[in-house]
């Protein structure tokens, strides 16, 4: 049995073009459209086949939805809700992929009628790519997917966003809103404001040391520019939104590297030794967990 009628995602980008790929292949919905303010994302995702129909009236999108995915950056979530919410049927589920949640629970929740259900989650999946010709139906497929529904909320509705997220081939966990935004500081956030500083700090260098890094980038810099080519906006959203989380974090950061340059300058081998091996361990059990 097809489990939804009707969804409507609004921002056909990365996220929610990925989105709607994998629920047309595994027949989630019957009709899928497309709400975004952008007019040549609409153009682009109807032209890619990747919906049954998308404007850029966001209240015409959902009004007959019965499952509504906002995939926009999360500085637009409140503005969003703001139009849809007076538009959404009695029974609709509402649920999000940004990558922030107490923030976004904030801003959408006061919109949204008693008689919506809202779901708040967050895939742990994405490129550095933006739009609606950057997503690919496997995006998702084995990466966790977080929802942070409080304690109100359906159990089936719940049930029935986690399974959508389980049929697009990720693992399902739910966790509270504030412990999300706390890990993703440290797992996703902090290791992209170390990216955004580190080739900022390049940038800045002189014309031909600049050349001498694009050309030896292999050492290392090229992976850190390819986190630093993600989307501005998309970032300026998630800084502004976990503010406490990120600084609490990048002071800690801060700390640690502290430590790392006395034991450089005072040529403490075993520190360095001991630094590094647990860092190599790190890495060895995100391979193991398939996260590599
Ligand atoms: P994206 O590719 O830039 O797509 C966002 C889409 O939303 C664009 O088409 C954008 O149009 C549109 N949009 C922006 N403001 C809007 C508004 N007020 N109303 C309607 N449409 C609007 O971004 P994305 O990477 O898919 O990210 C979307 C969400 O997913 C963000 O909340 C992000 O935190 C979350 N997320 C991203 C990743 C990742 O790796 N990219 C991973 C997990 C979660 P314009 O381009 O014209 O503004």
């Amino acid at each position: 049995m097809t489990p939804f009628n009707q969804v409507t995602i609004i921002g056909i980008g990365l996220i929610g073009s990925s989105l709607a790929r994998a629920i047309r292949r595994e027949k989630l919905a019957k009709v899928i459209v497309a709400g975004d303010l952008s007019k040549a994302h609409c153009a682009q995702a109807k032209k890619l086949k990747l919906v049954d129909s998308a404007t850029t009236n966001l209240k015409t999108a959902v009004k007959d939805a019965d499952l509504v995915i906002l995939a926009v950056p999360v500085g637009a979530c409140a503005d969003v809700a703001k139009i849809i919410g007076p538009a959404l049927k009695d029974g609709a589920i509402v649920t999000d992929v940004g990558s922030v949640k107490q923030a976004v629970i904030k801003a959408v929740s006061p919109h949204l009628s008693k008689k919506v259900h809202f779901v708040p989650g967050h895939p742990i999946a994405g490129t550095e790519h933006s739009g609606p010709a950057a997503g690919f139906a496997d995006l998702f497929k084995g990466r966790w997917t977080i929802l942070t529904p409080d304690k109100q909320c359906k159990p089936t509705a719940v049930k029935k966003v986690a399974d959508l997220w389980k049929r697009c081939g990720s693992k399902v966990e739910i966790m509270d809103a504030k412990r999300h935004d706390h890990v993703l500081a440290i797992t996703s956030h902090l290791p992209h404001l170390i990216a955004f500083t580190i080739v900022g700090t390049a940038a800045d260098l002189e014309s031909d040391t600049k050349s001498d890094v694009i050309k030896y980038s292999a050492g290392g810099f090229r992976d850190f520019t390819r986190i630093a080519g993600s989307d501005p906006t998309m970032w300026r959203d998630i800084f502004l939104h976990n503010r406490e989380a990120v600084l609490d974090i990048a002071q800690r950061l801060t700390e640690d590297l502290t430590a790392l340059q006395r034991a450089i300058r005072r040529g403490e081998s075993n520190t360095l030794f001991d630094r590094f091996t647990h860092a190599r361990g790190v890495r060895k059990s995100v391979i193991d967990a398939k996260q590599a």
